[in-house]
């Protein structure tokens, strides 16, 4: 038979539950409506990626491989080219012709974003690449970059690149 001191202890812990229980549902509910409204996230969210261009609306990836290498799941594939007097596409001696990112294998564990000496590339904040289809979680760079800001010349936007004079480097 249990000893009423045992009794109590149980009646006390079910009431310290239901306060928590009954407090609980005083609270403003927090649940998001997604997909009828888009979901709030935290700034820091690792999401999707994005390659991130200048002022001027080159692209900051000089292609120098860092993200890469740092990558646990080696999901990153890039493709350096130079930059040229006649086509300037980064700031830099180099730029990525090609940067893929396979989101079949990323982890979104944020190393990349933390070995880009450049800040080229950040995490935004898309999460909607579910797909039956894991040829389609590649994502390329023209899919990747940042949009141009506002104000670049047509020329640019047309070509996502600059002519310079004197030289490219
Ligand atoms: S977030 Fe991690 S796994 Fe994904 S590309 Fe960057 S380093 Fe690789
Ligand atoms: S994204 Fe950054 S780390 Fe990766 S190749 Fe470009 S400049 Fe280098």
């Amino acid at each position: 038979m249990p000893k009423i001191n045992e009794i109590l202890s149980g009646a006390a812990a079910i009431a310290k539950g239901m306060s928590i229980t009954f407090g609980e549902m005083l609270n403003p509910v927090i649940t998001d409506d997604y997909p009828d409204a888009p979901p709030v996230f935290q700034e820091r969210y690792r999401g999707l990626h994005i390659l991130q261009r200048d002022d001027n609306g080159l692209e900051k990836c000089v292609a120098c491989f860092l993200c890469s290498a740092a990558c646990p799941a080696q999901c990153i594939y890039i493709e350096a080219a130079d930059n040229t007097g006649q086509l300037r596409i980064s700031g830099g001696e180099r730029y990525a012709e090609v940067y893929n990112i396979d989101y079949s294998r990323c982890i979104f564990c944020g190393y990349c974003v933390e070995a880009c000496p450049t800040d080229a590339i950040t995490h935004g904040h898309g999460f909607e690449l579910a797909s039956y289809n894991t040829s389609t979680l590649i994502y390329r760079k023209e899919k990747l970059l940042a949009a141009l800001p506002d104000g670049v010349s047509g020329q640019l936007k047309l070509d996502h690149a600059v002519s310079v004079s004197g030289g490219g480097h």
